[in-house]
């Protein structure tokens, strides 16, 4: 049972989280700030926190559990403003999908105590939605939630952050930050990278309307990542360069060759690619699996 929760960003992820608690009667009260205004509005209106408030401080003062749920770069900021009014027994956690840069600012803002606090996390839901609206209870049932415990956290705080997700219906994991952010920009990074390219470039053809007059599923189901939020992506993207940059030079060396089959005519090579590629994928989304896998970004 949590007395009371300080939310920190009111969009998908966080705005979820409060409705699971809410609807299992696991939280007191949930107490909310965004950067703007009309967020804070929104998300009180929609009953996903109980009381707005104007600053990170004000939020987290006398919070036992905080949830961040900002764009990763922003978060350098919310851990420097709630680090001077954080309880000595509150929980921090977050759901970023970056880890290395989060865990970073995380140890730059906060004390070494502090530190100790934070729970670094990341569900593996999600829609292309975003803001109060896109929130719904049901995010999170029998999705992963990933977290990436530091060296300063003990069995018991994350004994924590492991029951409020299983609260909420989720499937806990562990794994250690670099690896998170190295298998995320193949699995989740760079699809979306792939994505927004393939609609931009699309877009910057001349005859782009009647391109995209004649789009059907296939561009469809493809594209559909690129209406994610771009504030979100942009920042993804950029604090987990490291990782992402190598992915995206081994897709590009694929589409490489690719090229240079079709340039060569080479049937057998090209359908020998594809044909791998198709059994692999087969695999891994057998029609049983198919909902579930779409909602896993
Ligand atoms: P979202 O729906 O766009 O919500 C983001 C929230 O953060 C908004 O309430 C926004 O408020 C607030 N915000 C932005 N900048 C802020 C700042 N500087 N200070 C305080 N609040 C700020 O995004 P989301 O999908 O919930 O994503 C939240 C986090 O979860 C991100 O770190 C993302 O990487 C991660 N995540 C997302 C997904 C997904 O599929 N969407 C999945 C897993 C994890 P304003 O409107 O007031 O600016």
């Amino acid at each position: 049972m949590i007395e009371r929760l300080a939310l920190i960003g009111l969009g998908l992820i966080g705005g979820s989280l409060s409705l699971a608690l809410k609807k299992q009667g696991l939280v007191g009260e949930v107490v909310g700030y965004s950067r703007q205004l009309q967020t804070r509005l929104r998300a009180f209106e929609l009953g996903l926190i109980d009381r707005p408030v104007d600053s990170v401080a004000e939020a987290v003062r006398g919070a036992d559990v905080v949830f961040i749920a900002t764009p990763v770069q922003a978060m350098a900021s919310v851990f420097a403003e709630l680090a001077p009014v954080l309880a000595p027994n509150a929980l921090i956690t977050d759901g970023g999908s970056v880890k290395g840069n989060v865990v970073a600012a995380a140890r730059a803002a906060l004390s070494s105590v502090q530190f100790g606090q934070f729970v670094p996390g990341h569900p593996i839901a999600g829609t292309e939605r975003s803001g109060p609206d896109a929130a719904f209870a049901t995010l999170f049932v029998d999705h992963r939630v990933i977290l990436t415990p530091t060296s300063a956290n003990t069995s018991a705080v994350i004994e924590r952050a492991v029951a409020l997700w299983q609260a909420v219906g989720a499937q806990v994991e562990q794994m250690p930050v670099q690896h998170h952010d190295h298998v995320l920009a193949a699995t989740s990074h760079l699809p979306h990278l792939a994505a927004f390219g393939l609609v931009s470039a699309l877009s910057r053809l001349e005859e782009r309307y009647e391109v995209f007059r004649y789009a059907a599923g296939g561009f469809r189901d493809f594209s559909r990542i690129a209406s994610s939020d771009p504030q979100m992506w942009r920042d993804i993207c950029v604090a987990n360069r490291d990782e992402l940059l190598p992915m995206l030079d081994h897709y590009l060396d694929e589409l490489q060759l690719l090229r240079r089959l079709i340039d060569a005519g080479d049937s057998v090579g090209v359908e020998r690619v594809f044909a791998d590629a198709k059994a692999v994928r087969d695999v891994l989304y057998r029609p049983a699996l198919t909902e579930t896998a779409y909602q896993a970004e």
